[in-house]
């Protein structure tokens, strides 16, 4: 909630002499904190028993409520999601080539990187910006071990699809499910496809743990090797066995996280309602399309994004966003740059614009706006009143930002 009211929700954007929309930041994302009363009993309850990490008992209650709630056959919790890349990579025992999409958060190429395989970057499909099996079949080798497709915004891939691949080539496939928590495709937990997905707990996720994440699966062997995986390879006293990590979650962590979880379907069903008036408001507006969700996915709303067409819009995205700034609307250009363009990746030929042409041009083009829980239809409305307004006269918004930044 912002805790200032709207001074000018008529849509005289400030950059034109308005009023600012907001009269603080208005950050695209904002975490979800569950009562103190109850938060503050579980740290007590910690910090008195001693036991504040090692996969205690807080850490084994919250895999078992995630396995229920997700649906998926074991969870195993990790420090962040990043870790749990580079576990699930190693657990999967790969070589060679690893196929992923550049539309994504660095962390799903250093992982790759990581583990001594070699990154190659593949186009997305210009409407749901995720991988596909066609384009993914084209780049598939003698020396590809595995792809890593990401649920980017959790826009579940086409994880049929990629089954019938994998099964063809004999390719193992690991999610990037940092954004898709909770989210289903025709009734099935994207969770539960491929050999493992990861999912990323940080505070800027939909649940979140302030940081953490966790690796999930069916198959009892990849659960061993990624327990095993997150602490150090531990067997037991006498024996260490593999290249392990320190990946565990903290009790503290697990307690957030146990406090949250039931506030999970009251947080999506908020941001559904700011999702909504977006869709409402903006969905007329000439050069703003959206990314395309398929019917059948029940969706979480991590996201909201806008992607601005130019040509039509009259305004770049980056003009959008600079304008947006100073009603104090703070949007990202999630994933832009995209994460073939960092300089450890920008030098493999997979990494050329040309390559992924798609990819390229979503990433100047898309804008995340601010969904979270706590932002009222009221505040959403003014979000997107501001971006009706600034459109309603590109070249004088044009011109002012020029002034401005001159
Ligand atoms: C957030 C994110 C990660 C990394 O998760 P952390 O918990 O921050 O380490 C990985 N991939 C994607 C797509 C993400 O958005």
């Amino acid at each position: 909630m912002t805790t200032e009211s709207p001074r000018d929700r008529s849509g005289h954007p400030a950059l034109l002499g308005g009023a600012p929309t907001f009269g603080e930041p208005l950050f695209v994302a904002r975490s979800r904190i569950p009562s103190w009363d109850r938060l503050g009993a579980r740290f007590q309850a910690v910090v008195e028993s001693r036991r504040l990490t090692n996969n205690g008992p807080l850490v084994q209650e919250l895999e078992a409520a995630l396995r229920a709630r997700l649906g998926t056959g074991f969870c195993i919790a990790t420090a962040n999601g990043t870790i749990g890349l580079q576990l699930a990579l190693r657990a999967l025992a790969l070589e060679g080539e690893v196929i992923t999409t550049p539309f994504t958060f660095p962390a799903t190429v250093h992982a790759i990187e990581w583990n001594g395989l070699e990154p190659v970057f593949c186009d997305i499909d210009p409407e749901t910006y995720n991988l596909s099996p066609e384009l993914v079949a084209a780049r598939v080798t003698d020396r590809t071990s595995a792809v890593l497709p990401v649920h980017v915004f959790g826009n579940p891939c086409d994880i049929k699809g990629f089954g019938e691949l994998a099964a063809s080539r004999s390719l193992r496939v690991l999610y990037d499910a940092a954004h898709a928590f909770g989210v289903e495709t025709a009734g099935q937990s994207v969770l539960e496809a491929g050999d493992l997905s990861v999912l990323s707990f940080h505070a800027t996720k939909l649940f979140h743990s302030a940081e953490g994440g966790a690796v999930v699966g069916s198959s009892e062997e990849y659960r061993r090797a990624n327990a095993l995986l997150r602490n150090f390879g531990i067997v037991n006293e006498e024996e260490v066995s593999g290249v392990g990590l320190n990946a565990k979650l903290s009790e503290l962590h697990a307690a957030l996280g146990l406090e949250l979880l039931p506030l999970m379907d009251d947080e999506i069903a908020r941001r559904a309602t700011v999702a909504s008036r977006y869709t409402e408001s903006l969905g007329g507006l000439e050069g703003v399309r959206f990314q395309k969700f398929a019917p059948t996915t029940k969706r979480n709303y991590a996201y909201f994004t806008i992607e601005i067409d130019e040509s039509t819009f009259g305004l770049s995205r980056d003009e959008l966003h600079r304008a947006l700034r100073l009603d104090n609307i703070v949007t990202r250009k999630y994933f832009y740059p995209l994460a073939s363009q960092n300089s450890s990746y920008r030098g493999l030929p997979s990494s050329h614009p040309e390559s992924v042409p798609n990819a390229t041009r979503v990433a100047e083009r898309v804008l995340c706006l601010p969904i979270y829980g706590e932002l009222s239809a009221g505040d959403a409305d003014a979000v997107a009143a501001t971006i009706v307004a600034l459109a309603r006269d590109p070249d004088q918004v044009r011109s002012a930002l020029s002034v401005l930044e001159a």
